[in-house]
């Protein structure tokens, strides 16, 4: 499978980039985790509105989600230039009856519920879930296609179930979203020490640092996290591409 990341900000988005937002494809398929403000313009950097076949939604704060409205409308439109584009499968919680019911559009896109209890097939993704510790009811995702897997943690602060729920995966995608010193516990966010724990318990081959703050120097997210895990790890970015196979 082959991951890109088309937001990585957390909260809102940086100039000229976007809030959480992630791509995943294998075999022509087009999956999208999380669309959050700014997601629609930069994904079409990479795949057309048309050819997304579905949408997986981790929870329903505006940084994960701003961006379903302007997507809806990009089906719509997509729909009245040509045929043959089909419903749009968006897969949330129901949780949250109000952020559910914002994922059907009339008849663009529907909104399916997930339960977290059970595997659920995506195409050709299998995805297992694991309720985080965040303000708002959300869900880490682990994420296989048969010859690999990426565990995202969404939002969450440090929660030990993590750790087996990560365990060996190809690859790690942390939020990380505050610096070593500070406390995520209240806010739900994980700290790069945090990360960086969780990487290194878990036995995961490479990790992926985001959902990045809008306040110090990142590269001292990556030199603190580096101090527990010593695999290799990166920052996110626009347009960063992690590909098995
Ligand atoms: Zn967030
Ligand atoms: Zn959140």
């Amino acid at each position: 499978m082959k991951l890109t990341v088309i937001g990585h900000w957390g909260g809102f988005p940086g100039p000229g980039e976007a809030s959480s937002g992630y791509l995943f494809q294998k075999n022509g398929y087009n999956l999208l985790v999380d669309c959050g403000s700014a997601v629609l313009s930069h994904l079409q950097s990479y795949v057309q509105i048309k050819d997304l076949h579905a949408v997986l939604i981790s929870h329903y704060h505006h940084d994960h989600i701003a961006d379903i409205g302007p997507l809806h409308y990009g089906r719509l439109v997509s729909g009245m230039a040509e045929e043959g584009v089909p419903l749009l499968p968006i897969y949330g919680h129901t949780g949250d009856s109000e952020g559910f019911n914002r994922l059907t559009y009339k008849n663009v896109s529907k909104g399916i519920s997930y339960d977290p209890f059970h595997p659920l097939r995506i195409g050709p993704f299998k995805i297992e879930f694991l309720k985080t510790n965040h303000p708002a009811e959300c869900y880490a995702f682990r994420i296989s296609d048969g010859e690999s897997s990426v565990v995202y943690t969404a939002d969450s602060s440090y929660k030990k179930e993590l750790i087996p729920f990560a365990k060996e995966a190809d690859l790690l995608l942390t939020e990380c979203n505050l610096y070593a010193g500070q406390d995520g516990g209240g806010a739900g966010h994980m700290t790069s020490l945090d990360a960086g724990a969780i990487a290194k318990h878990a036995g995961v081959k490479e990790c992926i640092l985001t959902h990045l703050p809008h306040f110090g120097k990142h590269e001292d997210l990556l030199t603190q996290a580096k101090t527990i895990y010593e695999g290799p790890i990166r920052l996110a970015a626009k347009g960063l591409t992690w590909s098995v196979n």
